[in-house]
């Protein structure tokens, strides 16, 4: 799982002008006399490129990565454009509650921000305990939409994990449904959800339980080559699980109990429906794709609500000692 990484911004507030100017005028800086814009951004793309989302914090002293950022005014603006390029900054609603104070918000600079991830879907501390939540903590997050639309000029791609809120997003799904605004919310692969509507078409923007969305895929690669050989299951669940401890073995049981004929033991009739459909296998993304997803992504997170690893482990045991006698 990817770890946040923290660093702090620098605000050009007019102590710090003079401060650099005082300074520039004494010494010119050979970074900006000497390199030519295409080597400073290289640069700029070297010392400030995160492996990880990175969270933005006010008032704290400078750490080795972004001192860069205070050499001068006009350092800052290239390296802070750079900065916002080739990274995803990591949010939460809180970050755009109206109620809540700027002290405790991520200091987003909606002008040249480009990416965007939310680590979770709840309201903001704040609105948690008001009946009249701000616009952005409401159900249908309107607030929240309209910013993401129209007050971030830049932004390429918005990635909002709503694992830890699968009620507060399918509410959102239906008021999205309901009308009153031209967004659709498409369900595209098992656990993944797309916006698309107006300005919103050309970011790239998705709901995602992350857990399920990750480990999907590589579920389906092992299903398809190993539910009977088996050789290096343990080998690649391994791996899974230290991504996710839970997931791989709730998904791989689904699977071996689909391949041995046995789901209706394990799952509720509407499960076994969505199940049999296949739709991940292919077909082009209709809306009756879109729908057969959504129900099966429903069922999935509902057997991974009610079970846990433990229990989908010796179930997988038994089963296979069911199927050899
Ligand atoms: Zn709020």
């Amino acid at each position: 799982m990817a770890e946040e990484v923290d660093i702090d911004q620098v605000y050009w507030t007019r102590k710090d002008t003079t401060m650099a100017t005082s300074v520039s005028q004494h010494q010119p800086c050979r970074l900006l006399t000497k390199l030519p814009s295409e080597l400073r951004i290289r640069i700029y793309e070297d010392v400030l490129r995160f492996d990880n989302p990175i969270k933005l914090r006010q008032h704290v002293p400078g750490s080795e990565s972004t001192t860069i950022l205070r050499c001068n005014r006009q350092i800052y603006h290239e390296a802070l454009a750079v900065l916002y390029d080739i990274n995803i900054v990591s949010v939460s609603r809180n970050d755009f509650c109206a109620k809540t104070t700027s002290a405790l918000q991520t200091p987003i600079l909606a002008q040249h921000v480009k990416h965007l991830r939310f680590t979770r879907f709840s309201e903001s501390i704040a609105c948690n305990f008001l009946l009249d939540r701000c616009s952005v903590c409401q159900s249908d997050a309107k607030g929240l939409m309209e910013l993401l639309e129209h007050g971030m000029p830049m932004l390429k791609s918005v990635t909002i994990d709503y694992s830890t809120q699968i009620n507060a997003f399918l509410q959102f799904k239906d008021l999205v449904s309901q009308g009153g605004t031209n967004m659709i919310v498409e369900c595209i692969n098992i656990g993944i959800y797309r916006i698309r509507g107006g300005r919103l078409d050309d970011i790239d923007f998705t709901f995602r339980h992350r857990p399920l969305a990750i480990c999907w895929p590589a579920i389906v690669a092992m299903a398809d080559t190993s539910i009977s050989q088996q050789e290096d299951e343990e080998e690649r669940l391994d791996r899974l699980r230290a991504a996710d401890p839970d997931v791989p073995d709730k998904l791989w049981l689904l699977f071996c109990a689909d391949e041995y004929g046995q789901l209706e033991q394990l799952c509720n009739d509407k499960t076994v429906e969505a199940w049999s459909t296949e739709p991940w296998l292919s077909g082009p993304h209709d809306e009756q794709r879109s729908s057969t997803l959504h129900e099966l992504t429903l069922a999935v997170q509902y057997f991974m609500k009610t079970h846990t690893a433990v229990q989908c482990r010796r179930y997988l045991i038994s089963l296979r000692a069911q199927m050899v006698g």
